[in-house]
């Protein structure tokens, strides 16, 4: 199986479209794709001293499109450790990175040649080689006479760092088989085809943007239109230009005729920015860009990387005409785990859904020691049981890039059939809910899953009750006053912890309380009497402007609570 990445490439169609750049039109097929990563791994082993790289790492800085993937897949080609890294990132974190993951080469294009140099200024305990790249496309339209020996791929993947949400970042290395694995589980499950034209608005440094937007499309020989970094306007005008009543805006990039989108996948704050800016569009641009995200039209719309709360997932649906938001989760160290159905009977409002193909998953329940076995979802005064959800299968990554200690901490020592589980630190339940899981796909099938939250900081123990910061967010997020919410547990000598609350308000939220004052804590605790049992409801609220989320849209809880109280 580690071979069939770059056989996969070479059997697509090589007239079909790889990638397109959405700005300027440019677009390259699978043909000058083999073509230009084969000329790119000949290059790059003559800037190493025409010496191997198996197995070393090789750290990369390009902006998201064509060179970028040629730059990824080629080093990957040598059977090397591709490390893709943001141009975002401060120096002091992409040093860390290097000295951490002990780089060999640095590569860089021209664009971002200040920033590596920058990087490279400092003295660094292990300095990577820094090559420059400056041209990639040979302009090549066919990959004839091309071939790659990728029976030796052994050594080789990419490493990406988890997004440090709970800790420092820590490397995970995901092989070739690794990724094919994981690839194979979402072509499977979202029956990405080569006639699926993405949209690709997110960072490529992440697993999201990796292997569900950019190396599963590939091996399944779609198109992937890169438009990053994401900009409301500009993202729905490119949605609308297929549907433009104006023939002109069709053609506008000159280049290419723009095709319409049929996936798309992104973070719960992106699917809130596009719903937030939708008013200020011209009403023909609304017209065409509704018709765009219909069900009929965009064919997949998916989201993932933290929770979606339930008015967005509203929101798109009356925007688009019913079409339903997927959700699915994920992480770096499995790429993705749980993800709702193709049939919108199969996306569960607040659900993750069911374990993927060849994802194995199972609920351990911490204070019995036991797991969750299938019918026992409840315990027996008929109260919902929640678990540490644990992984295993060939989608799994295998250890953390030269850290042991985290690596077995994170792991169940193997049991009698020899075979660990991956902790994933993720607290959930499983529920039967009628009309769900009984889909065409055999995988989609049975009790689906809740998320409760990370246990490090969403799960809150409170007067001796245990209460999910998640569920809570989502009770919170169903008030017309709150915009954005996030619930942590503070310590309490009296409580253990007590329930906290940060929200961003509405307009409405602003002017709600006693006088037409902002909403405060009492107006809060009002609001959510109906909603929550006594001690699940916040002790205490802090408003703020916005709550800070990295790029992925998620929330650094631990700093949020240093931070604000
Ligand atoms: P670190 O491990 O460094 O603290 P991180 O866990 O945020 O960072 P990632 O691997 O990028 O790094 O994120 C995985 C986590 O994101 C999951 O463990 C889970 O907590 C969260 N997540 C992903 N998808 C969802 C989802 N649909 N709903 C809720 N949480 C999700
Ligand atoms: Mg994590």
């Amino acid at each position: 199986p580690n071979s069939s990445i770059f056989r996969t490439l070479a059997k697509h169609d090589p007239q079909n479209l790889a990638i397109v750049h959405s700005q300027s039109g440019r677009s390259f097929t699978y043909g000058s794709l083999i073509h230009d990563v084969a000329a790119a791994k000949d290059d790059l082993w003559e800037r190493n001293g025409q010496k191997s790289l198996k197995g070393e790492r090789v750290a990369f800085l390009a902006e998201n499109g064509y060179d970028y993937v040629v730059t990824f897949l080629s080093i990957l080609a040598h059977d090397a450790i591709a490390l893709p890294l943001s141009h975002g990132f401060p120096s002091s974190e992409i040093r860390y990175i290097l000295e951490n993951s002990e780089a060999k080469l640095l590569i860089s294009t021209s664009k971002f040649e200040d920033k590596a140099r920058d990087v490279l200024k400092e003295g660094l305990s292990y300095k990577p080689q820094l090559e420059l790249l400056t041209k990639i496309e040979t302009g090549a339209t066919s990959a004839e006479n091309v071939t790659f020996k990728d029976k030796e791929l052994e050594r080789g993947g990419f490493m990406l760092y988890t997004s440090g949400t709970t800790s420092r970042p820590k490397g995970v290395v995901l092989s070739t088989s690794t990724i094919t694995a994981q690839a194979n589980s979402l072509i499977e499950a979202w029956q990405y085809t080569q006639s699926d034209h993405l949209l690709h608005v997110l960072p490529l440094h992440h697993i999201h943007g990796t292997i569900n937007a950019l190396f599963t499309p590939l091996i399944a020989g779609a198109t992937i239109e890169f438009a990053f970094p994401f900009n409301a306007e500009a993202t729905w005008k490119r949605l609308a230009a297929p549907f433009a009543v104006e023939i002109g805006q069709t053609e506008s990039n000159g280049h290419t005729k723009l095709k319409p989108i049929s996936f798309f996948t992104v973070v719960p704050t992106i699917y809130s920015r596009l719903l937030n800016s939708f008013s200020a569009l011209d009403e023909g641009t609304q017209q065409a860009a509704r018709g765009a995200i219909s069900p009929k039209n965009l064919r997949l719309n998916i989201s993932g990387s933290a929770a979606l709360p339930t008015p967005i997932k509203k929101a798109w649906s009356d925007l688009s005409g019913g079409n339903v938001l997927l959700e699915r989760y994920g992480m770096t160290e499995v790429g993705m785990a749980l993800s709702c159905g193709l049939d919108f009977a199969d996306r569960v409002d607040g659900s993750v859904g069911w374990p993927l193909p060849s994802v194995e998953v199972r609920l351990f329940e911490a204070e019995t020691g036991q797991v969750i076995k299938p019918g026992e979802e409840k315990d027996s005064e008929g109260r919902l049981r929640e678990g540490e959800i644990q992984l295993r299968g060939p989608t799994v990554f295998s250890e953390y890039w030269r850290n042991p200690k985290a690596t077995a901490a994170e792991f169940v020592a193997a049991d009698d059939s020899g075979q660990k589980w991956f902790k994933t630190g993720d607290v959930a339940a499983r529920i039967e809910v009628p009309g769900a899981g009984q889909s065409r796909q055999a995988w989609a099938q049975g009790p689906l899953y809740f998320i409760k939250g990370r246990m490090s900081v969403d799960i809150i123990k409170t007067g001796g009750e245990k209460v999910s910061a998640l569920e809570i967010e989502r009770e919170m997020l169903s008030l017309p006053e709150v915009s954005e919410a996030a619930v942590v547990g503070l310590e309490s000598d009296q409580w253990g912890q007590k329930v906290a609350a940060v929200v961003v308000l509405t307009t409405e939220g602003k002017t709600a309380g006693k006088g037409g004052k902002p909403w405060g804590t009492m107006d809060m605790r009002r609001a959510l009497k109906d909603r929550l049992i006594n001690y699940k409801i916040p002790q205490e609220l802090k408003v703020v402007e916005s709550i800070p989320r990295n790029a992925m849209g998620k929330i650094n809880k631990k700093a949020l609570v240093k931070d604000l109280f």
